[in-house]
């Protein structure tokens, strides 16, 4: 096992929750995802765009219909690709609002 410090500034063995808080974010004051059709989602049974998502944006209420906390999105686009169904819209937020990444 080492002994040797962390140089300053370096955070070792940093959680996910560390690391999304170094995420800078803006609302964009409206939701920049959507479903195409959310009568697919109700019928859908692979949830990609639950499982997929790193921020838990997606939650499938009791009647299927996705509820999306577009809030917490890191702009990965992972849920577009995932669904199944090509139903999830996607853009990016306007005026430049979103996240931004102070670290890699
Ligand atoms: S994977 Fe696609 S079709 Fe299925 S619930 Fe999610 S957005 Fe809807
Ligand atoms: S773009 Fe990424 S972070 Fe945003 S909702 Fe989709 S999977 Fe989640």
């Amino acid at each position: 096992m080492s002994t040797k410090s962390p140089s300053p500034g370096i955070v070792q063995n940093a959680s996910l929750e560390d690391r999304l808080y170094t995420v800078k974010y803006e609302d964009p004051g409206e939701s920049h995802l959507d479903v195409e059709n959310p009568g697919i989602c109700t019928t859908c049974h692979e949830d990609a765009c639950v499982d997929v998502c790193p921020a838990k944006v997606w939650r499938k209420d009791a009647d299927g219909t996705p509820t999306i906390a577009y809030e917490n999105c890191l702009e990965c686009g992972s849920c577009r690709f995932a669904c199944p169904n090509e139903n999830v819209i996607w853009t990016y937020p306007e005026r430049g609002a979103g996240v931004t990444y102070k670290k890699g």
